[in-house]
């Protein structure tokens, strides 16, 4: 098989698995081992008393006093925590409204955002942007993030350990924004925003919480490009934002 079509079917089957859930990928997974351990001897352990200021196991790092998106930005831009870093071109920090009352969260900068160093400017993008418009958004008057800020290999999906060391940043911006909505789109903002495990179809149109926050999910406009069918939900979904967007802010 060519490898572009192969390419096509892999990506196909993964936005039906996002929106679908597993019902089509049946896991098989390992017998539990039953591992039997000696039962432990109770000791007495005397402790010492731990001064209760010192957070032995936290150490607070400088972006996390940041006091605004760009001190942020300078702060964290050449961040080597997960291997994402080892491919950039450019750190995919964020654009828009630093006082927008909605923020739209994609899931990873692709080639074209990471050549640029801003999000969502390719195709998607593009759409992206004409989404917004159809809902009376201004691309410029919303903040538009990402989970991940590098480019993973291939566009592939950010893995577990990859979001969970970028994501502090995300809540960083969320709460240096404070916007009164956000827009996940797709199944990996979903989960890494809300630490949720339902499928999309689960998901999508409901307005969930995040700290305050009104948050919706709706697809991914890459998934949208590729099943145009999809679009109508979409739409039904940003439609009922936009109506609780008029609800709370006016
Ligand atoms: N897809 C995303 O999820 N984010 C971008 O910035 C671009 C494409």
């Amino acid at each position: 098989m060519k490898t572009v079509s192969r390419k096509k079917i892999i990506e196909a089957l993964k936005d039906q698995q996002n929106i679908f859930g597993d019902y089509l990928f049946e896991e098989k997974l390992p017998k539990a081992k039953v591992i039997y351990e000696e039962i432990p001897q109770v000791v007495e352990v005397i402790r010492e008393p731990v001064e209760e200021t010192v957070n032995l196991f936290e150490e607070t790092e400088n972006w996390q006093n940041a006091k605004s998106l760009d001190e942020l930005n300078n702060l964290i831009k050449n961040c080597t925590k997960c291997v994402l870093h080892k491919n950039r071109n450019n750190f995919v920090f964020g654009s828009g409204n630093p006082d927008a009352e909605v923020m739209v969260i994609g899931e990873g900068p692709g080639a074209e955002e990471d050549k640029q160093g801003l999000p969502f400017v390719g195709r998607a993008g593009q759409l992206l942007t004409d989404i917004l418009k159809a809902i009376k958004f201004d691309r410029d008057e919303v903040y538009i993030a990402n989970i991940v800020k590098c480019r993973p290999p291939e566009n592939r999906t950010p893995l577990p350990e990859e979001m969970e060391t970028c994501i502090p940043y995300l809540k960083k911006q969320i709460a240096l924004i404070q916007p009164k909505m956000i827009l996940c789109l797709g199944l990996t903002a979903a989960k890494g925003l809300l630490r949720k495990k339902e499928s999309l179809t689960a998901l999508r149109g409901k307005f969930f919480d995040y700290e305050g926050i009104k948050v919706m999910v709706t697809f991914h406009p890459a998934a949208l490009l590729r099943n145009p069918n999809w679009k109508r939900d979409c739409w039904e979904d940003v439609k009922k934002f936009r109506k609780l967007y008029d609800e709370i802010i006016k």
